[in-house]
């Protein structure tokens, strides 16, 4: 473990850009706090031109790992590249996306550098011994757990949307081109397809139409489609209707997406905790639900009482009406 005392800087590095993004808004205001220099990680192949975009989002510098073998996301690759450059620079705080691909190679990390991780985190502070304090929804929703660490580097995972992204600014910086020594890969790639069921990134939608229980029918989807068509939104669903009716290919809550669209409207949902844990930052809900005692009603900003199968339609022509 390395001694409190050496390491110095703030890392950001996502295999999806956005996320990268974000995270530099937030790592720039930590970085400002404890005076110290904010870097981007950019690892890919032929990835040069993201630099300039990473120090506008307000890196002041970027360690830049470009090599063919570093195309697409491989956990051995990147995870040797990471530990490689952590180790020989020894960063202060080592920010990594939440991503499907960033939460286990945050893990792995943190193992291989004998330091600590604290994943999910939607806010992020230092106290005045520099420590990070990362913030964790925890118990289905239920609490916040606020976690410090004992060593460094201090490496937190942040998962999509949990910052906003930061406005472009015109400044400068530094490209750094690393070259580090990549691991090869345990692993070899058999064949790459494409999720036939589900393309969309719903953590990313503005709006999102979601339906539980409520929906009687594999068919009475079309209703919901046709909703979000009109308005240009997402569908998306509760747990039941992927693991149990298999309806859909994923979920929204605690053990699904989290979204955090401006508008989301609750059909047909009962609102218990693991579901709602995943849609609490939206910033607006609205509630369809025939049981006037159904919870979901305790966090919607708006609620309907009624059938769905009635509401649905009506609402669809009001807004489409609304349009024209
Ligand atoms: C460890 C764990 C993790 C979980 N993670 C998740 C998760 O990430 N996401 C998730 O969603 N669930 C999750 N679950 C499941 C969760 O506990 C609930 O079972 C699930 O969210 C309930 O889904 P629902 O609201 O669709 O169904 P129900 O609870 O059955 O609710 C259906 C609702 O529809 C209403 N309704 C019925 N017909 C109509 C109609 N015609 N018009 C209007 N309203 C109608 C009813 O009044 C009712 O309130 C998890 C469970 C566990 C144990």
């Amino acid at each position: 473990m390395s001694s409190m005392s050496e390491n110095k800087g703030i890392w950001v590095f996502s295999d999806t850009h956005d996320l990268t993004l974000e995270m530099l808004g937030k790592g720039r205001e930590l970085a400002n706090k404890l005076q110290t220099e904010l870097a981007a990680i950019l690892i890919g192949n032929n990835v040069q031109e993201k630099a300039n975009e990473l120090i506008k989002y307000g890196a002041d510098k970027v360690c830049l790992i470009d090599n063919p073998s570093l195309e697409r996301f491989q956990a051995e690759a990147y995870l040797s590249v990471l530990h490689n450059l952590a180790a020989n620079y020894r960063p202060e705080i080592l920010l990594i996306g939440s991503t499907r691909n960033g939460k286990p190679l945050a893990a792995r990390l943190a193992t291989r550098l004998d330091t600590g991780c604290v994943p999910d985190c939607t806010r992020l502070s230092v106290d005045e011994s520099r420590k990070l304090i990362g913030e964790r929804i925890t118990y289905g929703g239920n609490a916040v757990a606020k976690v410090t660490f004992k060593s460094k580097p201090q490496i937190a995972t942040v998962p999509s949307r949990a910052f906003e992204k930061p406005a472009p600014q015109d400044r400068s910086g530094q490209i750094v081109k690393l070259d580090v020594k990549i691991e090869p890969p345990k692993t070899e790639l058999v064949e790459r397809k494409p999720l036939e069921t589900s393309n969309v990134k719903i953590e990313e939608a503005e709006f999102i139409i979601c339906c539980g229980r409520g929906l009687e029918n594999k068919e009475d989807k079309a209703l919901l489609d046709d909703f979000a068509q009109t308005v240009g939104g997402q569908v998306g669903c509760t747990r039941p209707l992927v693991e149990d009716r298999k309806w859909f290919s994923e979920w929204i809550g605690l053990s699904g997406h989290k979204v955090k669209p401006k508008l989301y409207i609750a059909c047909g949902i009962s609102g218990v905790i693991q579901h709602v844990a995943g849609i609490r930052d939206s910033k607006v809900i609205v509630a369809i639900n025939k049981d006037a005692e159904a919870p979901i009603f305790e966090i919607a900003d708006y609620g309907v009482v009624g059938n769905l199968y009635e509401i649905l339609p009506a609402l669809k022509e009001a807004i489409k009406k609304q349009l024209q």
